[in-house]
């Protein structure tokens, strides 16, 4: 049978029976299991502060909208970032008419502490960190780097649900957090994702950005007992942006098994990185720094052939991916051409190879299998 790159993995009676409470209580939209979804994951992170999304894209732009209005950022202003990730990444920083500048990764997948260091300018007010993969990276030496220079933090944790360094959830000392809950992510409900901030009063300026600008949800509205409780206020041009009750049902049953998944996840990486270990010289690994607990939300490798290797791989009905194309091959970044070599070559030789929780030991040793005949051949 064909083994595909990612299959969400849900509990599914579980599920159902938080829909049909969901149902039954005539309540599928914003409040009620968004609330419920929202303290949960302020309880596992013991982030502050968190606003559920339809999406992580939606939160990305909204906290760079918030933070520059808020920080008095100016139009062409610079965020540092990656070109090796998702575009919503760097998208969300063109939303809001500032510059994406790009620094290069290293063998971590994330940002190099020098390169971020050698792009700051007087014009740079934040640095977009993407912990990709799951895997933290040099996190810690980014976080230093921007104290230093007072710069924000930025946290795209699309990856990260469940990373731990030394036991502990990070990203609290980032300006922000945004986590995704997309259909493949490795906390999948279908799609939606969560905003933390670190300022309580930022944290209430997305909840009403996200819907529309309006200053009370209804769930406030229903349970406030005082009078004239269908007035409110709109105080912004916002978005549609809330999350719904429908997904956070999905999310809360998810949340509850992310430990038990993320460590079968981190069998199966374990089980590539020891069939790979010989080739050390023809498969290159993702360095995880020491104390960081991936999610492993992918594995990926670097190989010489990579488009050869996918092709002889799909052809022995395996499908792996590719996590990311760099960005600056796109028109909207084209500017930055020829800045980051490293993540040039990673654009071209990295591939992800299936990570999912239908995987068994005999799938991960057909997948190592095909890929050392590959390797051994060319
Ligand atoms: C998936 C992803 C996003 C966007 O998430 P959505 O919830 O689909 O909007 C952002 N950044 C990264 C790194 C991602 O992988």
């Amino acid at each position: 049978m064909a083994i595909q790159l990612f299959k969400a993995k849900y509990e599914v009676e579980e599920c159902l029976e938080q829909i049909k409470e969901c149902l039954e209580a005539g309540w599928t939209g914003l409040g009620f299991k968004t609330v419920e979804f929202e303290n949960a994951w302020k309880v596992y992170t013991g982030l502050p502060f968190s606003h559920y999304l339809n999406s992580s894209t939606i939160g990305l732009y909204m906290a760079i909208d918030i933070l520059k209005e808020q920080y008095n950022w100016a139009d062409e202003d610079e965020i540092i970032t990656t070109p090796i990730t998702f575009v919503s990444s760097n998208h969300a920083i063109l939303k809001s008419h500032m510059k994406a500048v790009f620094a290069d990764i290293d063998e971590t997948m994330c940002l190099t502490p020098e390169s971020v260091s050698a792009h700051i300018t007087d014009r740079t007010r934040a640095v977009m960190y993407v912990g990709l993969g799951g895997n933290m990276g040099h996190y810690h030496e980014i976080v230093n780097i921007c104290k230093e220079h007072n710069l924000k933090l930025i946290l795209d944790a699309a990856h990260m649900a469940g990373t731990r360094y030394k036991g502990e959830i990070p990203g609290g000392d980032a300006e922000v957090v945004v986590y995704s809950f997309q259909a493949v992510k490795n906390l999948p409900t279908a799609d939606s994702g969560m905003i933390c901030f670190k300022n309580g009063k930022f944290d209430e300026i997305v909840r009403k950005k996200a819907w529309l600008g309006i200053n009370k949800d209804t769930y406030a509205r229903t349970q406030n007992m005082g009078n004239y409780k269908w007035k409110y206020d709109v105080e912004y041009v916002g978005e549609k942006g809330h999350g719904n009750s429908i997904m956070a049902a999905i999310g809360l049953v998810q949340l509850k098994y992310l430990d038990r998944d993320n460590a079968y996840r981190r069998q199966l990486a374990h089980w590539y990185t020891d069939r790979f270990k010989k080739y050390e010289d023809k498969i290159k690994l993702v360095q995880i720094e020491s104390g960081c607990e991936s999610s492993y939300h992918l594995f990926q490798i670097c190989v010489e052939n990579r488009d050869e290797l996918m092709l002889a791989l799909n052809a022995a009905e395996i499908f792996p991916g590719v996590h990311y194309a760099s960005n600056i091959n796109y028109a909207m970044y084209s500017y930055a051409k020829g800045t980051c070599p490293f993540s040039d070559y990673v654009s071209e030789h990295t591939l992800s190879l299936p990570m999912n929780l239908y995987l068994t030991y005999e799938d991960v040793q057909k997948i190592c299998d095909e890929v050392i005949k590959f390797i051994e051949k060319n």
